[in-house]
């Protein structure tokens, strides 16, 4: 119970802050929202988008799930909530820029790695599913850092996805809409970007930091 009053004290700190003092763009935004940038990460408590890249409400359609996974697109009459979240962005927000932040001591990536047995057995087990192609390229390249590799080939793996859904891939085509790639490491509280051409994660400002510093 205490857990949820802490919540509700938040509020009210809220209320009586920051709102208060932008009540004008509250107000603005109460009459729509036209963000410009669209961010997939993961559920983790540990790496919220706001936090990370310190976003005004309003500016940032925020959509999170277990590792920051997008699913390839599959118009098969199933109930797709991340591919929905992805459509209405696109197509009715009209957003300009997609961002996949992965994330260090990623949980669903760790569970990916660990092996999911029976894909029928939980809800988990069939969602990081989408991994396995890339646990096979992780595991074939013989790394000493599989969690880290695979958390990196996972937003690779969103980032194909992506480029699945027709909605998307035209945009992409037409040079209205980017895509973006990203890991954040935890403890260092560092963002790297991948540089699509080359496969690589560069850390954001700091372009003489050595590719390893990204491990948690
Ligand atoms: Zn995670």
């Amino acid at each position: 119970m205490s857990e949820f009053r802490a919540l509700l004290q938040g509020y009210d700190r809220f209320r009586a802050g920051r709102y208060e003092t932008e009540r004008r763009r509250w107000e603005s935004l109460a009459t729509g929202q036209s963000p410009p940038v669209m961010i997939i990460g993961c559920c983790d408590s540990r790496v919220d988008p706001a936090t990370i890249f310190d976003t005004e409400p309003g500016q940032a359609f925020i959509l999170r799930n277990v590792a920051n996974l997008v699913p390839p697109c599959e118009p098969d009459g199933g109930l797709h909530g991340v591919s929905s979240a992805l459509e209405f962005a696109v197509t009715k927000l009209g957003v300009r820029h997609i961002v996949v932040m992965g994330h260090g001591a990623c949980g669903g990536v760790a569970a990916a790695l660990g092996g999911h047995g029976d894909p029928d057995r939980t809800f988990i087990d069939r969602w990081i599913g989408l991994l396995d192609p890339a646990v096979e390229r992780v595991r074939a390249s013989g790394t000493d850092d599989p969690q880290h590799a695979l958390e990196l080939e996972g937003v690779k793996t969103s980032l194909h996805n992506l480029r699945t859904f027709p909605f998307v891939a035209e945009r992409e085509a037409r040079g209205e809409i980017e895509l973006h790639g990203c890991h954040f490491a935890i403890a260092e509280g560092r963002l790297w970007e991948l540089d699509e051409a080359s496969g690589r994660f560069h850390a954001v400002g700091e372009p003489d930091l050595d590719h390893a510093g990204a491990k948690e």
